[in-house]
């Protein structure tokens, strides 16, 4: 069984959600940067203020951000993992790789869920959140296509890539992830 994984894919692909179904049904930690640092906006901490508007716009926070908020949660855990919406890039991709080695945890499966663009798009303004904006939108596709997507061939390379087709029923995708994490 897979207890340290990797949810990979454009905004709106449903990372979020198949993590937390699967965070439930395994009791592994779910550590989701967004829901982190939404969670400091929300209760206006310092760290709150100074990413704010960076997330209404649609850019990326700062990597040394992200790394301090990943590596002080990986640390504490004792059981499984599953990251979502970490890393965006290849900086915070070796940062991990190298937190991932000090704490002998290695990443055993990158779940890439793969949809289409028109279908991201109608999600994500469904979605309702403070930067589901259609300018907002636009902004974050692109740095995803730009600054993200590189990460699918990195750890294709490494033999732990896992296509998912996220076009489907969210049901049917959890099911595909559950076998896949079997395996
Ligand atoms: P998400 O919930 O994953 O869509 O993230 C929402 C927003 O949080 C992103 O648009 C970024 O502004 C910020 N964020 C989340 N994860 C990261 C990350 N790994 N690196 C940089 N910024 C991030």
């Amino acid at each position: 069984m897979k207890t340290n994984i990797l949810f990979l894919g454009p905004p709106g692909a449903g990372k979020g959600t198949q993590a937390s179904i699967i965070s439930e049904f395994t009791s592994y930690l779910h550590l989701s940067t967004g829901e982190l640092l939404r969670k400091e906006v929300k209760s206006e901490s310092e760290l709150g203020l100074q990413v704010k508007d960076v997330i209404n716009s649609g850019k990326l926070v700062s990597d040394e951000l992200v790394l301090k908020i990943v590596r002080k949660n990986l640390t504490e855990n004792k059981s499984g993992w599953i990251l979502d919406g970490y890393p965006r890039n290849l900086t915070q991709a070796n940062s991990l790789s190298e937190v991932l080695k000090k704490i002998s945890q290695p990443l055993q499966v990158v779940f890439y869920l793969n949809v289409k663009e028109d279908i991201l798009i109608e999600r994500l303004l469904n979605r309702g959140r403070s930067d589901d904006n259609e300018a907002t939108i636009r902004t974050r596709l692109k740095i995803y296509n730009e600054t993200t997507q590189p990460l699918i061939g990195y750890y294709e390379k490494q033999n732990i890539l896992e296509y998912i087709d996220g076009n489907r029923d969210l049901n049917n995708i959890s099911d595909d992830i559950k076998q896949k994490m079997a395996l």
